[in-house]
């Protein structure tokens, strides 16, 4: 209310000044100063008062539109979102014409409008965040803001095995949609089966990664075998296979379809000169598996299963950069559960413990976390008879 009066009286407020500037100033006694003033002086500071309110009110409307609740629906979405459909429609116009424009032979695809959809959701959320609330706020000036894009170069390779259970695609779109904010990544996601999963091939395409979507199913051998199994080992062996056959630079990383990934840890990896290493979260008994450092010098591991590693290490906390690994022909991941970090980064031989490049501010931060699902039970059987014609019929093809 107090917003809505504030837009739509100042001219009205400016009017009545000016009708009664010329005479009666008894209605503004605090103006008593400017009865003294010559006419022409009058209408100077009249029309400076009358741009000084326009000023004003335009602040006031912008700051009222972007507050406003969503009427039409209440779909409760973002304050900026009307601003930001706006936009996005103007984008869409302006790149329709530059396809329709044969001269143009530059392609602008549905990547590029993304990514300028993000930048300028980043810029909208910025002026909300300013008309909202006032700022600046005690914002600590330590923290470094969370990184949308990043550098273009070296690509990332983010090999990440995944395998057909109820949580499949619940896991890869939480992590797809982490790495949708990734510049120059190409994903690849290995299935632990026979043939790809539909739900999986759709859901890659939606959002637009460059990726490939291969199958490595575990051998025969090893799921009949009792105990603990190697998992994801077919899956990551055939990642770097496939960088073998088509990678020449970059850095890649084996990223499991379960974990939390902030992605500042995506900046990280990147400047790998060989091998890098940093802190997980949420894993073994200690919460925690890390390099120790001491006075920026790595000294040793934490973690709370050691057993005999060289390399007592996560998989989640470590990235290679290719080049590296191109020159080691026989680099390969072992079939042997619980040794298959050890096992890999040994055969990366020559490579010492010594040698690890320590990022996350030298081990400092944490910037993935070892979370684990709870596994679910298949879903029990849909009574066609009495559900025939509804939309659980879809329903239950989109889940295990
Ligand atoms: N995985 C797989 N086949 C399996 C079991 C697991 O491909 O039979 C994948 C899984 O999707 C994950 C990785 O291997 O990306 C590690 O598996 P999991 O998360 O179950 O192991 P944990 O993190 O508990 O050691
Ligand atoms: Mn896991």
């Amino acid at each position: 209310m107090l917003l809505d009066s504030l837009c739509y009286t100042p001219y009205r407020f400016v009017g009545e000044v000016a009708a009664v500037f010329g005479d009666d100033f008894s209605r503004f006694p605090g103006l008593w100063w400017a009865q003294a003033m010559k006419p022409s002086k009058k209408m100077w500071f009249i029309m400076l008062l009358f741009v000084f309110v326009v000023v004003v009110q335009y602040q006031i409307s912008s700051v009222s539109l972007m507050g406003r609740p969503n009427r039409d629906g209440g779909s409760g979405l973002s304050y900026a979102e009307p601003a930001a459909a706006l936009r996005e429609e103007l984008l869409r116009a302006a790149v329709g014409r530059l396809r329709l424009d044969d001269t143009i032979s530059v392609t602008i695809d549905q990547k590029l409008l993304r990514d300028l959809m993000m930048q300028l959701g980043r810029e909208l959320l910025g002026v909300g965040a300013c008309g909202e609330a006032s700022v600046p706020t005690a914002a600590d000036p330590s923290l470094s803001k969370v990184p949308l894009t990043s550098q273009k170069t070296p690509r990332l390779y983010i090999i990440t095995p995944t395998y057909r259970r109820p949580e499949q695609i619940a896991e890869l779109t939480r992590m797809a949609q982490t790495l949708m904010h990734v510049q120059n990544l190409h994903w690849l996601v290995i299935e632990d089966a026979e043939n790809k999963t539909q739900l999986v091939s759709d859901l890659l395409q939606r959002t637009g990664i460059s990726h490939d979507h291969l199958v490595a199913p575990m051998p025969e051998l090893f799921k009949k075998k009792k105990g603990a199994k190697p998992r994801g080992v077919s899956n990551r062996n055939r990642g770097l296979e496939w960088l073998r056959a088509n990678a020449k630079s970059g850095v890649f990383y084996f990223a499991d379809d379960d974990n939390t990934y902030d992605i500042q840890l995506f900046e990280e990896i990147r400047t790998t000169k060989r091998v890098s290493m940093w802190p997980v979260g949420l894993c073994t008994k200690f919460g925690l598996s890390s390099p120790v450092v001491v006075n920026g010098t790595f000294v040793g591991f934490y973690d709370g299963w050691v057993a005999g590693r060289k390399f007592p290490v996560d998989m989640a906390g470590f990235a290679v950069s290719v080049e590296f690994l191109l020159q080691r022909p026989k680099a390969i991941m072992p079939y042997k559960p619980g040794f298959e970090e050890d096992g890999f980064l040994k055969s990366l031989t020559p490579f010492e413990p010594n040698e690890i490049e320590l990022k996350a501010k030298n081990c400092t931060e944490v910037l993935v976390w070892h979370t684990q699902t709870k596994k679910n039970e298949a879903s029990a059987a849909l009574d066609l008879a009495k559900y025939n014609s509804t939309n659980l019929m879809i329903l239950k093809k989109l889940i295990v």
